[in-house]
């Protein structure tokens, strides 16, 4: 039986751990655009941030953000962290995000097309650029890289190596970096649902992002008015993926965790909760609401 106590702000309190009705421990993360929202989803009691969505450091930006540029803005980041996680997703450009400084074919289906780590692992030299700055930004705090929209075994593996390599680089150069860096990635299209045990050998965590699932499950585009009753988390067929996806992980025992907007869904918590997930990466509101939440 779950009681739910909203706290006033006077009687907040950030550190307060969460548990299920089981006792086992629920980390709530948080969710950040910048590094102000980093500093403002730890204030509010965030365990780690569970998604930095590096996309509007380069959206800021007048050109592609050079090496030095990323590592002082991810480093500030981790410094703010201390030993929470912080999880640099890289760039996720494309789908309904432009960089005004990169030119870009108008697309039919832009969210089926040239997006996210299909643009990184075909710009290699930028991709090369962000993940040294994600490398050495780990030498300042608890930092983890994450791939967004994954689709095949191949794209994991060869950004993968691209790590590899960058690593193999900065070792030589004698920079400080993290040589143990978490290497993870997004579940948050069908593909990589229908292959989560193959990603979960090669993959060091998993995070579902059920924005971009429920519209390529349920075929309903995320923005469209007209069918916003199909593109729906709760569907059977997104619950089925998110089940296989926790699974998945839990068999190779790797972490997984939500950081798409299902995760702060408060209808959602108790059958997440069921399926087995124990980290929900939410907004810095929704940070305090779950906080302000007794599971007892
Ligand atoms: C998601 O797709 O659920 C997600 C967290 O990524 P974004 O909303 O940035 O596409
Ligand atoms: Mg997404």
């Amino acid at each position: 039986k779950e009681k739910v106590t909203q706290l006033n702000s006077a009687d907040y309190d950030p550190e307060r751990e969460i548990y299920t009705e089981d006792g086992e421990r629920v980390w709530i993360l948080g969710n950040a655009g910048n590094t102000e929202d980093v500093a403002a989803a730890v204030k509010a009691g965030a365990e780690g941030i569970g998604l930095f969505r590096s996309e509007f450091l380069y959206m800021e930006s007048e050109d592609f953000p050079d090496e030095e540029c990323q590592y002082k803005a991810y480093s500030e980041a981790a410094g703010i962290c201390g030993e929470r996680p912080l999880t640099i997703r890289t760039l996720d450009i494309g789908g309904d995000k432009a960089l005004p400084y990169m030119q870009m074919d108008k697309e039919e289906n832009p969210f089926l097309g040239y997006r996210a780590i299909r643009i990184s692992l075909a710009c290699p030299q930028q991709f090369r650029t962000q993940i040294r700055a994600i490398l050495r930004a780990g030498a300042k705090g608890n930092v983890r890289m994450m791939f967004p929209m994954i689709t095949t075994l191949n794209e994991f593996r060869t950004a993968r190596q691209m790590v590899d390599e960058c690593i193999a680089e900065l070792d030589k150069e004698g920079l400080p970096f993290d040589r143990n860096l978490k290497v993870g990635m997004m579940i948050e299209t069908p593909a990589s649902v229908l292959l989560a045990d193959e990603f979960a050998k090669m993959a060091d965590f998993f995070s579902i992002g059920t924005n971009d699932l429920t519209q390529y499950i349920m075929a309903a585009d995320r923005g469209n008015a007209n069918i916003s009753d199909l593109y729906d988390p709760h569907a059977e067929a997104v619950t089925k993926a998110i089940e296989i996806a926790i699974k998945a992980a839990a068999k190779a025992g790797i972490e997984i965790s939500m950081c798409g907007e299902y995760a702060a869904d408060p209808s959602a918590k108790e059958l997440l909760l069921r399926l087995g997930l124990r980290k929900f990466s939410v907004s810095i509101p929704a940070i305090r609401r779950f906080k302000s939440t007794v599971i007892d």
